[in-house]
């Protein structure tokens, strides 16, 4: 019983922006809405839609912060899980003590939701996420090498990539397959607003990409072994280092291959400020004048297998009250 429509929310990189109670109302309000267009009556059809949500989140939930990412667990969605280089911020290698290292316990709650180097299938809606290098930081050095050698035995850029190769073989034939990784792969441009340039600094090769990421692409290309139709990533945010405006967030390249970059920083703002400034720190919140948030989603839509839309999304979460207040299209399928 397949869904022919999809819908997927991405989280971007959360940085603390995260509070349980305002994401879940946007996300239900998120897959609510896709239910009254899909235009059924709560019946089997709908039951199909129901379940024909799926929520990808990018990592970097803050700088470790077990908390979040427990709450991000406790969300009763299906959903695929990468881990950012914040969430490995200060855990350099695997604890030697009894007591677990942070690292440990945010990998312990998303259980098999974490997909680095393995996949997820979803069969009820034929969609397979496979995951790059967990905890990446972009740039050609491996991030956290001695957690990658001992976690998951991966030592450098070849065998990463073979990781992720292996992982994607294997990938159910009619499945939609979504490659996630904490940030996209090199060979999408060096300019500080290329999808995964760097805005940091100006001088030599501006591309950030991971090269793993990219090499296994081009391995399981070149041997036609599976279709990657979407990557989806983040880290390098939307809105560039000194004012200098924002990322391109997406980019199609060869063989129709969408790559999507979800990293929309701050994503949660306070409604009625009126520099409509971000919330760096939710738990100071809720004053009595607190008039509600809107809090930001790349939403992107798949109808018959093939991407139809992708937009992204400001929800408000006013009390009781939610509403899709912004949407830019990024993508619209022919
Ligand atoms: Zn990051």
């Amino acid at each position: 019983m397949a869904a022919s429509s999809i819908r997927i929310a991405v989280v971007g990189d959360v940085h603390d922006c995260w509070n349980l109670e305002q994401d879940s109302k946007a996300l239900e309000f998120l897959q609510a809405s896709f239910i009254v267009n899909a235009d059924q009556p709560i019946t089997l059809n709908a039951f199909k839609y129901l379940c024909s949500f799926l929520l990808i989140l990018i990592g970097d939930f803050g700088d470790e912060n077990v908390e979040v990412v427990q709450s991000v667990a406790s969300l009763e969605f299906a959903k695929a899980v990468i881990l950012g280089n914040h969430d490995a911020w200060f855990t350099k290698q695997l604890s030697g003590s009894e007591e677990k290292d942070k690292v440990q316990l945010q990998l312990e709650c998303l259980g098999k939701e974490h997909v680095g180097y393995q996949r997820s299938d979803f069969p009820m809606i034929k969609v397979s996420v496979v995951g790059g290098r967990p905890f990446s930081c972009g740039g050609k050095p491996l991030f956290r090498k001695k957690l990658l050698s001992a976690r998951y035995g991966v030592k450098d850029m070849d065998e990463s990539a073979k990781r992720i190769q292996k992982a994607a073989l294997g990938t159910p034939e009619d499945h939609f397959l979504i490659l996630l990784a904490h940030n996209g792969p090199t060979g999408l441009g060096s300019s500080l607003d290329d999808i995964c340039g760097k805005d940091w600094e100006f001088e030599g090769n501006g591309d950030y990409g991971d090269p793993d990421l990219a090499y296994a692409i081009s391995l399981l290309k070149e041997n036609n072994e599976v279709s990657i139709p979407l990557v989806v990533f983040g880290h390098m945010h939307k809105e560039l280092a000194y004012g200098k405006g924002f990322r391109k967030m997406i980019v199609v390249g060869a063989d129709n291959t969408i790559y999507l970059n979800g990293a929309i920083v701050p994503r949660v703002k306070r409604l009625g400020d009126e520099d409509k400034r971000n919330i760096d720190d939710e738990s100071a919140l809720p004053s009595p004048e607190a008039k509600g948030t809107r809090r930001a989603f790349t939403l992107v839509e798949i109808a018959e297998g093939r991407v139809a839309k992708i937009a992204e999304s400001w929800v408000s979460v006013v009390e009781d009250r939610t509403t899709l207040e912004e949407e830019l299209m990024l993508y619209e399928g022919s």
